[in-house]
């Protein structure tokens, strides 16, 4: 039973991590960042950065409505 909670606890943490450094495009003017391959990057080639999707939010960015980040 332990090992089946060990386990669980394992699978679980696996997502968040991996969407705390999943790559973003952000943009720094309307604080909104995308999935790489989100249509809006194409048309925002002034403000984007390519930073991480933890690294956006803890810069007051939210995901984008298109793509969801
Ligand atoms: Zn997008």
């Amino acid at each position: 039973m332990k090992k089946l909670l060990f386990l669980f606890l394992l699978v679980a943490a696996i997502p968040a991590l991996a969407a705390d450094s999943q790559v973003v495009i952000m943009n720094t003017e309307s604080l909104i960042y995308h999935h790489p391959s989100c249509s809006r990057v194409e048309s925002c080639t002034k403000n984007c950065i390519k930073t991480t999707r933890n690294e956006a939010v803890a810069r007051g960015a939210r995901a984008c409505r298109v793509c969801g980040g």
